[in-house]
C-alpha cells in the first residue's frame, strides 16, 4: 500500500453468486485494463475469491475479503483464516463491517482480536470499519463513539514499520440510505481519527502506517465532492460497485 496513492475498495457483500462475481470480475478486469491510478480492490463473497483471484492475475485490481477469523487452523466451523485468504490471492480483509456487527453481533473486542492476528500471522492489510448510528451523531456524540471503537480494536496491537491498517469510517445512516456525509463533517472525523490514533500510538504512526477511507452511499454523481476532501485516503463502495461503470467512474474521479 503506497501512503501517497488514493484506493477505492469495493464491498460486493452476499449481493452476487459465484457466477455473477466471476462475470463482473471479468467485466471490470477488462474495463480497468490500462488504468494506471492508485489502489483498486474488489472483495468478493467467500465462495467467488478463489475463482475471482485467479481471473484477476495480471489486472491492476486486487483482491480483497470480507472478514476473517482470528486463529490459523482448528475447530472453528465456517470460519476462514487469513493464510487460506493469502493463498487464493487475497490482500486486503474487511474487518468489522457495520453489517457484521449488527446482525452477527461482532464486537470490537473480536475485531481486536481477528486485527492482532492478521497483523501477526499475515500480509493482508485489514480494513477496519468503524462509524456511528445516527442517534450518535444527533446527540453529538461522535467523537466519543469513534475513539472508543479505535481504542477497543486496536489496543495491544503492535504495529511494526511496515504495518499498514486503513481504517473506513462508515456511518451506519450512510450505508445503503441515500444519505452522505457532508465535507465538513468528514474534515471533523479525519481530526478525530488522527487524534485517537496519535492518543493510542504516537503522530507518527498514526501519520505513517494508517491510510483513512469514506464509506456510505457513494456514487458516481457524488464522488466528486470527496476527491476534494483533505486527507481522505480514498473510498469504500458498496451498492454502487455492483456496476462496472459506475466503479470505474468512480475509480477515476477519486484516484491520482
Ligand atoms: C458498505 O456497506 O461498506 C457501503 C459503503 O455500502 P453503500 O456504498 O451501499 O452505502
Amino acid at each position: 500500500m503506497d501512503k501517497k496513492n488514493k484506493i477505492i475498495i469495493a464491498n460486493w457483500k452476499m449481493e452476487l453468486g459465484f457466477k455473477e462475481s466471476l462475470a463482473l470480475a471479468l467485466e471490470m478486469k477488462n474495463m480497468f485494463s490500462g488504468f494506471s491510478k492508485g489502489g483498486v480492490v474488489i472483495c468478493p463473497d467467500f465462495i467467488s475469491l478463489s475463482e475471482v483471484g485467479k481471473e484477476l492475475t495480471g489486472s491492476i485490481i486486487k483482491l480483497g475479503a470480507q472478514d476473517v477469523f482470528w486463529e490459523e487452523k482448528g475447530a472453528y466451523t465456517g470460519e476462514v483464516s487469513s493464510s487460506e485468504l493469502e493463498e487464493v490471492g487475497c490482500e486486503y480483509v474487511i474487518i468489522g463491517h457495520s453489517e457484521r456487527r449488527g446482525y452477527l453481533k461482532e464486537d470490537y473486542s473480536l475485531i481486536n482480536k481477528e486485527l492482532k492476528n492478521l497483523l501477526k500471522e499475515s500480509k493482508l492489510i485489514p480494513i477496519l470499519c468503524i462509524g456511528e448510528k445516527k442517534e450518535s451523531r444527533e446527540s453529538g456524540k461522535v467523537e466519543e463513539v469513534l475513539s472508543e471503537q479505535l481504542r477497543q480494536a486496536l489496543e495491544g496491537v503492535s504495529i511494526k514499520d511496515d504495518s499498514q491498517i486503513i481504517v473506513a469510517y462508515e456511518p451506519l445512516w450512510a450505508i445503503g440510505s441515500g444519505l452522505v456525509i457532508k465535507p465538513e463533517d468528514m474534515n471533523e472525523v479525519n481530526k478525530i481519527i488522527v487524534q485517537s490514533l496519535s492518543n493510542i500510538f504516537n503522530n507518527k504512526i498514526a501519520e505513517n502506517n494508517f491510510l483513512r477511507i469514506y464509506g456510505g452511499s457513494v456514487n458516481s454523481g457524488n464522488v466528486k465532492d470527496f476527491a476534494q476532501i483533505e486527507g481522505l485516503d480514498g473510498l469504500l463502495v458498496g451498492g454502487a460497485s455492483l456496476n462496472s461503470d459506475e466503479f470505474y467512474k468512480m475509480a477515476d474521479k477519486i484516484l491520482i
